[in-house]
């Protein structure tokens, strides 16, 4: 979804009822290695107990080197969608934008509240009608695109597994295709990090690409070399794991989970997946034909998102129907225990 593909209505409404809500408190910066308070200096912020300075990059505090692969891997997308919920066509469109992920913010993420949106890109405006927003990520690209826009609370590069906020200054934290470039081993630690930065009773919400058994994916893993390059390597996605396999760990990391949608669970798959599947154009005369199809709807965004509402609207017929393992998607609300 690109930035201003859908027009921002009813943002007056929006605002008028922000005002009347009493809004959140803001978080603050602490130092990320012993969180103690940063002091602000022309050149940054520094932290007088541990004595680590930190630049400021065109507004944008920054708590960790230069990432290569993810400053240069994507463009900053942004969803700039900020709809007036009174009118059904507009909420019809929450639930079809990024496989329910705007939906499940919205009958998630219930009450105002403080939100950390992990791994944020150029941002999701929709997130800041529940109050102030911290968006965090590797790419500075990405955070000083989203610094200009001005929609959040603070644009931060910084680790996940390091974030520069003391304990309990979230409400929410949402996490959109994060997950999957986390190694399995390190998950946990992960995991600990967002409870620790979460209220009792805060929320997660997390939509991310996992390892299935959905019939193509399948197909495409009997090729290991070929799948390990077009599929892991690729996209930098080192941490797939299956959909239960998620489940289970969230448990065992004490997240009670509140709900789940499984998405892709047959061979109708998302764009992108069709797009990595073009390295494996000379196995297959189905694929032969059928990737220049879905090539040319890749590139009009008409038909583009004419076939993922389609997409969508035939996942949620399917979900009940096949086992939980075959989804190539996860996306899950799980609240951390008080
Ligand atoms: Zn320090």
């Amino acid at each position: 979804m690109q930035e201003g593909a859908i027009a921002s209505q009813g943002e007056e409404a929006q605002e008028l009822d922000a005002a009347k809500t009493p809004q959140p408190q803001t978080p603050g910066l602490v130092c990320p290695h012993c969180r103690g308070p940063l002091g602000r200096s022309d050149a940054g912020y520094d932290c007088a107990a541990c004595q680590a300075t930190y630049p400021i990059h065109e507004g944008v505090p920054s708590f960790i080197e230069a990432d290569e692969f993810y400053e240069t891997r994507y463009e900053p997308g942004a969803i700039n969608l900020l709809p007036n919920e009174g009118r059904f066509w507009n909420r019809w469109l929450l639930y079809f934008v990024s496989l329910h992920y705007l939906w499940f913010v919205r009958k998630y993420f219930n009450r105002p509240g403080a939100v950390l949106d992990v791994a944020c890109g150029g941002g999701t405006r929709y997130l800041t009608t529940r109050g102030p927003v911290v968006g965090l990520d590797v790419s500075l690209n990405s955070l000083k695109f989203l610094h200009r826009k001005g929609w959040y609370h603070e644009s931060v590069r910084a680790s996940a597994f390091e974030v520069p906020y003391p304990d309990e200054s979230f409400d929410f934290i949402c996490a959109k295709f994060f997950f999957e470039h986390v190694s399995p081993e390190t998950k946990p630690g992960l995991l600990r990090e967002f409870s620790r930065l979460l209220k009792p009773g805060g929320r997660l919400i997390m939509l991310f690409d996992c390892d299935c058994s959905n019939r193509l994916w399948q197909w495409a893993k009997r090729d290991p070399d070929l799948f390990q390059s077009a599929f892991i390597e690729n996209d930098g996605h080192y941490g797939l794991m299956r959909p239960s396999e998620t489940l289970e760990l969230l448990k065992a990391e004490g997240y009670k989970v509140l709900g789940y949608h499984a998405a892709n669970k047959t061979s109708l798959v998302h764009l992108p997946m069709l797009g990595w599947l073009g390295a494996y154009k000379s196995k297959s005369r189905v694929l032969r034909l059928v990737l220049p199809l879905t090539d040319a709807i890749a590139r009009n965004r008409l038909l583009s998102t004419a076939y993922t509402f389609s997409v969508t609207a035939w996942d949620d017929i399917m979900e009940p129907l096949l086992p939980l393992d075959r989804a190539r998607f996860l996306l899950v609300a799980c609240e951390r225990k008080s």
